[in-house]
């Protein structure tokens, strides 16, 4: 049983989330790792101050162009995604007619069953990647990390992974997919190899792809307004304004001392 977190506690969201990840541990959802990668993101929330910044913004931008202009997109689902923002992904995927694939660092099929049950509570229609259905490999990667579904993430054209592993994101790219990453990391080696990362906590970039996906639905952007929107975008440019971004505020912070 989460306990109360009073309304006016200064790192309320932040706690709220850690139960919902401890419940999503509780209920099988999550591997003990997963928890940890979540530390991992905790830590480089603070540094971007918890908000949504303004590469991060771009970088919403260019993604939600990609998953609308794109044929054969994927939203890969793990643990930490399914207990933190189970009907986002469900909205964002009707909305841009992308497949929802499970798929897990650490496989197990009650896992994948658990997920598959949370995303079907939120809306899902059909679910890829649970058990025999990952019957597909990425090249080069051992069967249990390199399982996918052949419907989905194996002839995807584009993939939206959040909190991926940097060794799976290389074997994506090399298998010619775009790949965009929502990591809060802008140094991990999934947010350096995607083609758009996005530095920020997946709780706030899904309500904002779909915000913004939306925004381009009710303009009627054609498919060369969104593939303009792709072309412009640069993301070893937004990568480079994150972590300048980062160290600005390190730097103000360090000049002031104290700040509370
Ligand atoms: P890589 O293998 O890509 O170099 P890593 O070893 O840190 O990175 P993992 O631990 O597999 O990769 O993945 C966790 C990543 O997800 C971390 O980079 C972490 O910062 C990020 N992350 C954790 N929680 C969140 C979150 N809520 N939203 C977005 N990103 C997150």
């Amino acid at each position: 049983m989460p306990h109360e977190i009073p309304e006016s506690h200064p790192r309320r969201i932040s706690l709220l989330t850690r139960d919902k990840l401890i419940a999503g541990f509780n209920n099988k959802l999550i591997a003990t790792a997963g928890l940890i990668a979540h530390g991992r993101g905790e830590a480089f929330d603070y540094l971007i101050g918890e908000v949504t910044t303004k590469p991060a913004k771009r970088s919403i931008d260019a993604a939600a162009a990609l998953l609308l202009s794109t044929e054969n997109a994927v939203i890969s689902v793990n643990g930490n995604v399914a207990a933190l923002t189970p009907e986002d992904v469900v909205v964002l995927a009707r909305l841009t007619a992308a497949a929802l694939e499970i798929n897990l660092f650490y496989r197990s099929l009650p896992r994948e069953l658990a997920i598959q049950k949370v995303l079907k509570a939120a809306g899902a229609g059909q679910v890829m990647g649970v058990g025999k259905a990952a019957g597909a490999l990425i090249p080069h990667l051992e069967s249990e990390r390199g399982k996918v579904d052949p419907r989905g993430i194996k002839k995807a054209d584009v993939v939206l992974v959040a909190l991926e592993d940097g060794d799976r994101t290389e074997h994506l790219i090399n298998m010619g997919k775009k790949v965009i990453a929502i990591d809060l990391n802008p140094f991990s080696r999934t947010a350096q190899y995607a083609q758009i990362s996005i530095v920020d906590n997946v709780v706030r970039v899904m309500p904002a792809l779909i915000e913004r996906v939306r925004s381009y639905l009710a303009k009627k952007f054609t498919q060369q307004d969104l593939e303009k929107i792709v072309k412009a975008y640069n993301n070893k440019t937004i990568l480079g304004n994150s972590i300048s971004l980062i160290n600005r505020r390190l730097t103000e912070l360090a000049q002031k001392g104290v700040f509370l």
